[in-house]
């Protein structure tokens, strides 16, 4: 089977492997929409995981069934499902512990295009099919399903580790796809006023449109001292990190309110050290908590998500901008992904 593959870091392209064979309790999945991720692109180009050789890229996508393990109860061929980006080993001890991103070790319940092939190919296998898929309803079109997967998910997790307060003010620093998701998220969760940091106007209207209610500018100056003039000086109670370099949390530190949270979903893909401002923290006394996470995965998780955006209460659908069709364009769309034009937010190809 055909598989859009990163040969090296530096190096990505279609080359050849062997399909997939599901064990017992696993499926094989032909995918019907997938996307790139910004992830994507720290892996292949930044080497951001470190060396992958001819690995399978990709982590987002729905697909069909074509088979399944004999343990299998709940899917069968034909079956469509959202497939998380995260696909933890459930019988794991972390899992039990509460942090099933990190099943059998740090980041590994993030299978695809990590720890194996990814999403990228004719056919991909998923372990654990009861535990990790969920079923597609008729009535989302692939497109917006195809968001579910990481980047609301992960948009969602930046606003649940962020602790926000109802009437709360949150600022979230990046609004490409994930901040986006953030934004939304800190909505659903009550926030009162939302700082978006962006500068791209197709993403300031779609944040909008998620509930933003101030618009920061990093190119007009820093960022942190337009949070604080905006607020009397005193800052935010939560800022959602989903943009930007390693340098981004001094300032994420500085708009901060004592007592207040730090929630970083981005994925740091270059730099040793992640620099936390000794001053602005309060010389380590602040109480300003510095969380990050993986997202969710598994299928309690998509069920739920799914849910949100059966019932009308989100459309991650706004955040698709360009739809490719067929597999032929899997290197067109990524590549806009590592461009980011103007006028992208995500792009998705659909298979067929
Ligand atoms: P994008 O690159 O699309 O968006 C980045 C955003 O950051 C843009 O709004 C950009 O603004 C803004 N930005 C860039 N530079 C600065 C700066 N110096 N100061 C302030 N804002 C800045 O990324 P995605 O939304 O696709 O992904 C965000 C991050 O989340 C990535 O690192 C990705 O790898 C990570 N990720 C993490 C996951 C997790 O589980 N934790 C899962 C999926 C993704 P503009 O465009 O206006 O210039
Ligand atoms: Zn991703």
């Amino acid at each position: 089977m055909k598989s859009f593959s990163m040969i090296e870091i530096g190096q990505v392209g279609w080359i050849e492997k062997d399909k997939p064979t599901a064990g017992i309790l696993d499926a094989i999945v032909r995918p019907l929409a997938v996307s790139p991720c910004t992830s994507d692109i720290h892996t292949a180009f930044e080497g951001g995981l470190g060396d992958r050789h001819n690995m399978t890229l990709g982590h987002e996508a729905v697909g069909e069934i074509v088979e399944v393990g004999s343990e299998v109860k709940d899917f069968k061929p034909g079956d469509r499902v959202v497939v998380p980006a995260i696909t933890p080993d459930w019988r794991s001890i972390e899992a039990q512990d509460g942090y099933h991103q990190h099943s059998n070790k740090m980041l590994s319940g993030w299978k695809f295009s990590n720890f194996k092939d990814g999403v990228f190919a004719e056919y991909f296998h998923v372990n654990d099919a009861d535990m990790n898929l969920a079923k597609l309803p008729e009535e989302i079109p692939l497109t917006t399903a195809v968001m579910i997967t990481d980047m609301m998910t992960t948009g969602f997790h930046g606003a649940e580790l962020a602790n926000i307060k109802i009437g709360a003010s949150v600022a979230v620093i990046g609004i490409g796809p994930v901040g986006l998701m953030a934004v939304a998220g800190a909505f659903l969760r009550g926030a009162g006023r939302i700082f978006v940091v962006g500068s791209r106007q197709n993403c300031i209207d779609v944040a909008k449109s998620f509930g933003a209610t101030d618009v920061i500018n990093y190119k007009n100056g820093d960022i942190a001292e337009q949070v604080l003039n905006a607020t009397n000086g005193k800052g935010v109670d939560s800022v959602i990190i989903a943009g930007a370099g390693t340098e981004i949390m001094k300032s994420a530190v500085k708009m901060t309110k004592p007592g207040g949270t730090i929630s970083n979903v981005n994925y740091f893909g270059e730099g040793e050290i992640i620099p936390i401002p000794r001053i602005e923290w309060g010389c380590g006394m602040a109480h300003k908590q510095i969380r990050g996470g993986l997202c969710p995965g598994g299928r309690l998780r998509m069920e739920r998500l799914i849910n949100i955006v059966k019932y009308g209460r989100v459309n991650p659908g706004k955040l698709v901008t360009h739809v490719f069709n067929g597999f032929g364009n899997m290197e067109k769309a990524l590549l806009l992904m590592r461009e980011k034009p103007a006028d992208l937010i995500k792009p998705v190809v659909i298979v067929d």
